[in-house]
């Protein structure tokens, strides 16, 4: 039987004691919420900076989804809905996890969510007891480490080695089971590292999922967003209800503003994400899930679209890193690419300051994502191509002066 958390209304540490998440709030900037933060706040304070660090798409949302949110608001009835979300958006929301996932759910296993990050911390929130060990990629997303020092959870990273192509060994994670495990998180495709996990390997993780009784939490923001590699979601072919999945409309319809992502899960653990979201939002704002009704409803032009430019993007990325011997791995997902500055001698933390105040290019350090990234930058590919050719080509030049 799988362990589920009764949602819990009494907090029963004492009130004296520093949460995790106080700690990192009062601590240092390095610390704190994302060390792209820093390089961001550096880089706003530099005219003329060239900001390859931040991970939005620089499309403008669809007209069509902002005409049909301002067609309802005009209506007038923008009034409170289910926490879990619209009616009519969770019965979209499920014929596209049909079709462009393979997951078989119900309107009950679906919970909107304040994008895809209400939906990672709530369902983390309703199943993760303080002192509890939860499984996470290194490089990963850093919001992880918050929700989780929020939910007073003991983080415990697996590596996505560089030098395996960002993917993870299934038996190096199972070394890192103990008896207080009780979820692991995939991130495919990944953000920093443009990974996407391949079928047999996500087999092999459900494997070790279903053998140390663990819960699978599929952070899929990024599942339409490929470029080479095909997406396969975990729950579409492990079905015990083990598999929490996450997505969100902010990658897929350019409408990261919007902040409408979906979580899904067997009913009891969807049940628990509710109150939690109870808790902390009642509902999403109703315009938005208008909007994103319409972009399930309109046509599949714009995300075509913005796939083929990121694929151009990478693929002009590929050729600079690799022509300056800095590739690490071709992405086939997402819109992030890593690069190799472990000539330049610095962390990353280090060279990421440095570029914005020698050659004024900003790109997000890998100390931000985990220790295995220190000698690796992100770039965005979700700026423009002449912005990467340039901040690239400067980025390379500054190695060159160091090394
Ligand atoms: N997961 C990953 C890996 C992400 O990179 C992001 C956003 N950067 C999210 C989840 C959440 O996205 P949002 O809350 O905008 O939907």
């Amino acid at each position: 039987m799988l362990r589920i958390q009764r949602f819990r209304l009494l907090i029963r540490r004492p009130a004296t004691a520093t949460s995790p998440l106080q700690a990192i709030a009062s601590g240092p900037a390095e610390a704190a919420h994302s060390g792209i933060r820093e390089v961001v706040n550096l880089a706003l304070v530099t005219p003329g900076c060239i900001r390859l660090e931040v991970g939005e798409p620089n499309f403008p949302t669809p007209a069509h989804i902002v005409d049909a949110a301002v067609e309802f608001a005009r209506k007038g009835q923008v009034k409170y809905t289910a926490t879990a979300g619209l009616l009519s958006l969770r019965e979209r929301i499920a014929a596209k996890l049909d079709k462009v996932n393979g997951i078989k759910a119900g309107i009950n296993n679906i919970n909107c969510s304040v994008g895809g990050v209400g939906g990672i911390a709530g369902a983390i929130a309703a199943l993760v007891e303080p002192g509890e060990e939860v499984l996470v990629p290194d490089p990963a997303w850093p919001n992880y480490r918050l929700m989780l020092a929020w939910a007073h959870g003991v983080l415990v990273p697996y590596a996505c080695p560089p030098e395996d192509k960002f993917l993870p060994d299934p038996q190096e994670i199972e070394r890192r089971i103990t008896s207080r495990t009780k979820m692991m998180i995939i991130n495919s495709p990944c953000n920093p590292t443009g990974a996407v996990f391949p079928r047999d390997l996500l087999n092999r993780l459900v494997d070790v999922a279903v053998r140390h009784n663990l819960y699978l939490l599929s952070d899929e923001c990024y599942d339409e967003v490929t470029l080479d590699g095909e997406h396969t979601s975990p729950a579409s072919f492990c079905t015990d209800g083990r598999v929490i999945s996450a997505f969100t409309f902010s990658k897929t319809y350019a409408m990261t503003g919007w902040r409408v992502g979906y979580v899904v899960a067997n009913d009891k653990i969807s049940d628990s994400i509710t109150k939690v979201l109870e808790s902390n939002s009642s509902c999403l704002p109703t315009i938005c899930q208008k909007a994103a009704e319409a972009a399930l409803d309109g046509p599949r032009e714009p995300l075509r679209e913005m796939v083929k430019a990121y694929r151009e993007r990478r693929d002009l990325c590929v050729g600079l890193l690799e022509e300056a011997g800095m590739l690490i791995s071709r992405p086939q997902g997402a819109f992030y690419i890593m690069a190799d500055i472990s000539r330049s001698g610095m962390d990353s933390r280090e060279f990421a300051f440095d570029l914005v105040s020698s050659k004024k290019v900003a790109v997000a350090p890998g100390t931000a994502f985990g220790e295995s990234a220190r000698k690796a930058v992100r770039i965005s590919l979700a700026s423009s191509p002449e912005d990467l050719s340039v901040g690239i080509a400067r980025m390379i030049e500054r190695i060159e002066e160091l090394s």
